[in-house]
């Protein structure tokens, strides 16, 4: 199976980078402002393309689906995304990184209730959202899947069995721990659209929009065009090799980088 994904952050309105989710430079490289989200989201409207409810796979119609993701748990999931979302048919998939919920930039417990209400797929992006959770060890792991779960099924009733996984730092154990918490889809961050299974876990890869990613390409991501998704499947392996490589490496380089 395959399946077409995005992943955005938040999304803001006049520029205001600071009103939601993570603070600094590194954070801000995946927020949007709201008028470019809408018009991603009215081109795709246009080309006829469907937002994907991953609760609810219709095989039949995948080629023309996508499922629009969003990381963190900034407050902008509410008060700027949803409506937006919605004015084009749309919904969410909304990954909370539980430990940040009630805090300044981030959900609050009603806000997360009524997202659900209104349709919204609410799942887990941890708890603590750790810098690396490859690197956690499977008990860590497995307390931050386990934690993060369970909060977000108290509030919204639901049964807590779809996550992200943050910073993009995935690794088997960090899906077969995910299993073993009752998730049973897990998107990462890997540009691929190849499900695949990892114990009873279906894993899914999606495509990193950031601040400056044209309409344009979110359409091509949308209605598979591979020539884009090569370009971005290629800056990931090598991405992916410096993590590998050396984590605090790669980490202070890309620090460096943005600082400048
Ligand atoms: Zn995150």
């Amino acid at each position: 199976m395959r399946i077409n994904s995005i992943m955005y952050h938040d999304v803001v309105r006049s520029g205001d980078f600071a009103s939601s989710g993570f603070a600094g430079a590194h954070a801000d490289i995946y927020k949007l402002d709201a008028t470019l989200f809408e018009e991603h989201l009215k081109t795709l409207a246009t080309d006829g393309i469907e937002s994907l409810n991953v609760g609810q796979i219709d095989e039949d119609k995948l080629a023309r689906t996508v499922a629009i993701t969003f990381d963190d748990g900034g407050e902008s999931a509410y008060t700027v995304a949803a409506d937006i979302l919605e004015k084009y048919g749309f919904h969410g998939h909304f990954f909370i990184a539980t430990d940040f919920i009630d805090t300044d930039t981030f959900l609050k417990t009603r806000q997360i209730r009524e997202l659900h209400a209104r349709g919204h797929i609410i799942g887990s992006h941890s708890a603590s959202h750790p810098t690396r959770m490859a690197y956690c060890t499977e008990e860590e792991m497995r307390r931050e899947w386990r934690t993060s779960t369970e909060k977000l099924a108290d509030i919204t009733g639901g049964a807590g069995t779809v996550a992200s996984v943050p910073g993009g730092y995935f690794s088997r154990q960090v899906a077969e721990t995910a299993a073993e918490c009752g998730i049973r889809i897990l998107f990462n961050s890997e540009p691929v659209t190849k499900v695949y299974d990892v114990n009873g876990c279906s894993v899914l890869g999606r495509f990193t929009i950031k601040q400056d990613t044209p309409a344009e390409t979110v359409r091509r991501i949308a209605s598979g065009n591979m020539s884009y998704r090569l370009g971005q499947f290629a800056f990931w392996n090598t991405k992916k090799a410096a993590k590998s490589l050396g984590g605090e490496l790669y980490l202070s380089l890309t620090r460096k980088y943005l600082a400048k």
